[in-house]
């Protein structure tokens, strides 16, 4: 008997929702969903084309001119952020074990994953009535304020890791400011978004401010058709560089309003005076955790040429005791890549790798798993840095190391990139990693510290890792018009 456990609550096909109705597609079409165990179809879903999307944002516009939601006062917005942050967390356990079947991640993680949705809704619940807007005056001649405004109908178009709690970081900003939304949850995991709408209706969310289209993103369908609707001013976008560049053109004739959280080949520096047992804990983590389907994933490391033999072979030890196995097991550390395609590619960059550089660790399938999406933590070192390996973003559990001599070396190595969302220095010097960390290209630059952030900060990358920031105020201030009025005295 297979050891794959399927949760006994799972619906065999998600509608959309719209205005309030769960929906089939208007002609009808429908999508497979693949358990990433077995890669069989366990579910259908809707899906979104032109006429869903054209259907979804007209309910979610009556909702923002004609509805009660914008023109609420922020604590009562508030209250219902509060009651929906108690649900998720209330429903944490259904959530995450949804979530592991769905995506193939850890149980653990998936776990931790529901609890930071939760959070996400707390803190902008909390944020949105902190709020204050700027005011200026010159004594005697004139009186400037601002007037902050919710902006419409958002567009959500979400990926496939972390699904939930990336729908969570977008949705809580969204809704606090008093828009309405549509969502396009990512086609490989549809099924936890299908819990927003019990959640919303039992925190009292208003009918209309929340839809979701599910289905794809290519032209035709519902990603596409949300980009390019007219009442749609604004999209917040995570996914791939090159998806982002389409949605970019594609929005250009209306001058939307766009945030974009995109790819990532993040550096992970090592320096020879770092703690060497903390800096290769961090970076197993860094790469392995979430299956290396992150995008802050530290999936290049730096190491200074004196430590480098002993870190390698540390490293590569370590990680052939990552515990790959079935995602709902407690001790599992990787668990199933989220699609059959999606393994395709990783197993293909990691034949690459073999031609590339050394193999250490890993490298194909791991032992025991000859189904399903399972592949074996991978490790390559001396990989250069013209190496598609180094280069690319696999989105996988594959790391790719690389030995420097000089802090020159390092940061030019860190910055060969077109990517640049987060890095990682490890170095008990002071003065190098605050020096590093200021001339690194990247977002976002954890030292000596694993990737754990506090939501008030800027989230999000430079080059081609993203455009605008999101995180505290930043959010909001993306979410919203900011009117500035003045007034001669
Ligand atoms: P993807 O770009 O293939 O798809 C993301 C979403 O966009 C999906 O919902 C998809 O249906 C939709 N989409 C695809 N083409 C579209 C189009 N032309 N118009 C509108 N929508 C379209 O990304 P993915 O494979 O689902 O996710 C993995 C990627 O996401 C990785 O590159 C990863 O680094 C990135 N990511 C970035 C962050 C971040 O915060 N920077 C976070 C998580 C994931």
């Amino acid at each position: 008997m297979s050891p794959h456990v399927v949760p006994d609550n799972l619906p065999d096909r998600l509608q959309h929702y719209i205005g309030g109705a769960h929906v089939d597609s208007i002609d009808g079409d429908t999508f497979d969903v693949l358990d990433p165990v077995t890669n069989q179809p366990y579910l259908t879903a809707a899906s979104g084309k032109v006429a869903d999307v054209d259907a979804a944002v007209a309910a979610a516009r009556e909702a923002f001119l004609h509805g009660p939601w914008p023109g609420m006062l922020p604590r009562e917005r508030s209250r219902v952020l509060n009651r929906i942050a108690d649900i998720v967390e209330s429903r944490g356990q259904e959530l995450a074990e949804m979530e592991c079947f769905d995506t193939g991640l850890p149980i653990t993680q998936a776990l931790g994953q529901a609890r930071r949705a939760a959070e996400n809704f707390r803190f902008f619940a909390d944020l949105i009535v902190a709020q204050h807007d700027d005011a200026f005056k010159v004594p005697g001649r004139q009186a400037n304020y601002v007037n902050r405004k919710p902006i419409g109908v958002a567009g959500l178009i979400t990926p496939w890791n972390t699904p939930f709690m990336l729908e969570s970081w977008k949705l809580g900003p969204a809704l606090a400011t008093g828009n309405t939304v549509v969502l396009k949850p990512a086609e490989f995991t549809p099924l936890s978004a299908s819990l927003w709408p019990g959640i919303f209706e039992e925190a009292g969310l208003p009918t209309g401010v929340f839809n979701i289209v599910h289905g794809f993103g290519e032209e035709g369908y519902a990603g596409d058709s949300l980009v390019k609707h007219p009442d749609v001013p604004l999209i917040s976008f995570t996914g791939e560089s090159r998806t982002g560049q389409i949605i970019f053109a594609n929005a250009a004739p209306w001058l939307k309003g766009l945030s974009m959280e995109l790819g990532g080949k993040s550096p992970a520096v090592v320096f020879a005076d770092a703690d060497l047992d903390a800096a290769i804990d961090a970076t197993i983590f860094g790469v392995f955790s979430l299956n290396g389907e992150r995008c802050t994933a530290g999936s290049r490391i730096l190491v200074q040429r004196s430590i480098y033999d002993e870190f390698v072979e540390r490293y590569s030890a370590q990680a052939k005791r990552v515990k790959v196995g079935y995602p709902h097991e407690k001790s599992t550390e990787v668990g199933a890549l989220v699609h059959p395609e999606h393994v395709e590619k990783v197993l293909s960059y990691i034949e690459i790798g073999k031609t590339e550089a050394r193999l250490t660790a890993g490298g194909g399938r791991p032992e025991g798993f000859p189904d399903g999406n399972f592949v074996a933590p991978t490790v390559f070192a001396d990989v250069p840095p013209d190496a598609r390996i180094f280069q690319e973003e696999i989105f996988g559990p594959v790391v790719a190391i690389t030995p420097f001599d000089t802090d020159e070396q390092a940061l030019a190595l860190a910055n060969n990139t077109t990517y640049g969302l987060a890095a990682y220095i490890w170095t008990n010097d002071l003065k190098r990693a605050h020096n590093v960390a200021q001339d690194v290209e990247a977002g976002m630059v954890w030292l000596n510290s694993n990737n754990v952030r506090d939501l008030r900060t800027p989230f999000g990358g430079v080059k081609a890792s993203g455009l605008g920031h999101e995180g505290g105020y930043r959010s909001i201030d993306f979410y919203t018009e900011q009117q500035a009025v003045h007034i001669n005295l």
